[in-house]
C-alpha cells in the first residue's frame, strides 16, 4: 500500500475493504452514505458508519414480509429450487441461512420432500442449526447485507460437508452500470455488493472448490482443505 506524506493539519481518512482489508478508494456518495471500492477485490462498500441500527435493520426487514404463496416471489427464486433439485436429492439435508420472514425457497423445496432447516439471526435464531452440517445451503439476497463478508462465508464453508454446495443469490456490481442510478444500492440495508473478482478473491480465500455464476446465483462448492 502507498504511504502517505500529509502536511500539517491535513486529514486523510483511510478506509480498509471489509472483505480484504486492502486499502480502498472512495467509489460515490449518495446523500449522506458513502461508498467504497475495493481495488484488489472490487467489492464495494457502504462506510460502516453509515450502517443502520440493528433494530431499524429488523424493522426494515418487517417490511418485506415476503408472502411465499406470492407467484412472483416464487418465479424470482425459481432458479434456486432448480439447481438444487438438479444437484441433490431428497436424501440430502439443506439449509435455508438468512430464510428471512418468507422462506419461500424452504416451502418449494419441503413441497418436494427435501429437509431443509431455517436459520435467520432476526426471524430464526436457532443456533442449534449452525451446529450441524449440510449438503446444500440457500442464501437468497442475503450476502449484500453482511457486515462481516469473510467471517460469514468461512462460516457458511464451516457447514458445508464434504461435496456440498452453497447457492447465493445477490445483484452483482460491474464497471459498465452507473452505480449512482443503480437500484440494488438504495436499500439502506444493502452494505455490501460483490463484483465477479470478490467472488474470485473469495473463492481463493475460503478454499472453495468451485465457483459458477449465472446471473445473479452464485453456486461454491465446499472447500476440499481441512475445516
Ligand atoms: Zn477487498
Amino acid at each position: 500500500m502507498a504511504s502517505l506524506f500529509l502536511r500539517k493539519n491535513e486529514r486523510v481518512i483511510l478506509i480498509k475493504c471489509i472483505l480484504c482489508a486492502w486499502e480502498a478508494k472512495t467509489l460515490a456518495a449518495v446523500k449522506e452514505r458513502k461508498y467504497y471500492q475495493c481495488p484488489r477485490c472490487s467489492a464495494v462498500f457502504l462506510d460502516p458508519a453509515n450502517y443502520l441500527s440493528s433494530i431499524k435493520e429488523k424493522e426494515r426487514y418487517e417490511e418485506h414480509n415476503n408472502d411465499v404463496e406470492d407467484p412472483a416471489y416464487q418465479d424470482f427464486v425459481a432458479p434456486v429450487v432448480s439447481e438444487v433439485r438438479d444437484k441433490f436429492g431428497q436424501q440430502h439435508q439443506g439449509l435455508d441461512f438468512g430464510a428471512g420472514t418468507g422462506p419461500v425457497i424452504t416451502k418449494l423445496l419441503r413441497e418436494k420432500g427435501y429437509r431443509v432447516a431455517l436459520y435467520d439471526p432476526f426471524f430464526w435464531d436457532n443456533p442449534e442449526v449452525l451446529k450441524g452440517t449440510y449438503d446444500f445451503i440457500v442464501c437468497c439476497e442475503v450476502i449484500e447485507h453482511f457486515h462481516s463478508p469473510l467471517k460469514e462465508f468461512g462460516r457458511l464453508n464451516s457447514l458445508l460437508r464434504p461435496g456440498g454446495m452453497l447457492f447465493c443469490m445477490t445483484d452483482l456490481y460491474c464497471e459498465s452500470m452507473d452505480f449512482q442510478r443503480w437500484y440494488y444500492k438504495d436499500d439502506s440495508t444493502h452494505v455490501f455488493f460483490y463484483h465477479p473478482r470478490t467472488l474470485e478473491w473469495l473463492k481463493g480465500k475460503i478454499g472453495f472448490s468451485s465457483l459458477e455464476i449465472k446471473g445473479r446465483l452464485i453456486m461454491l462448492g465446499a472447500s476440499l482443505l481441512e475445516k
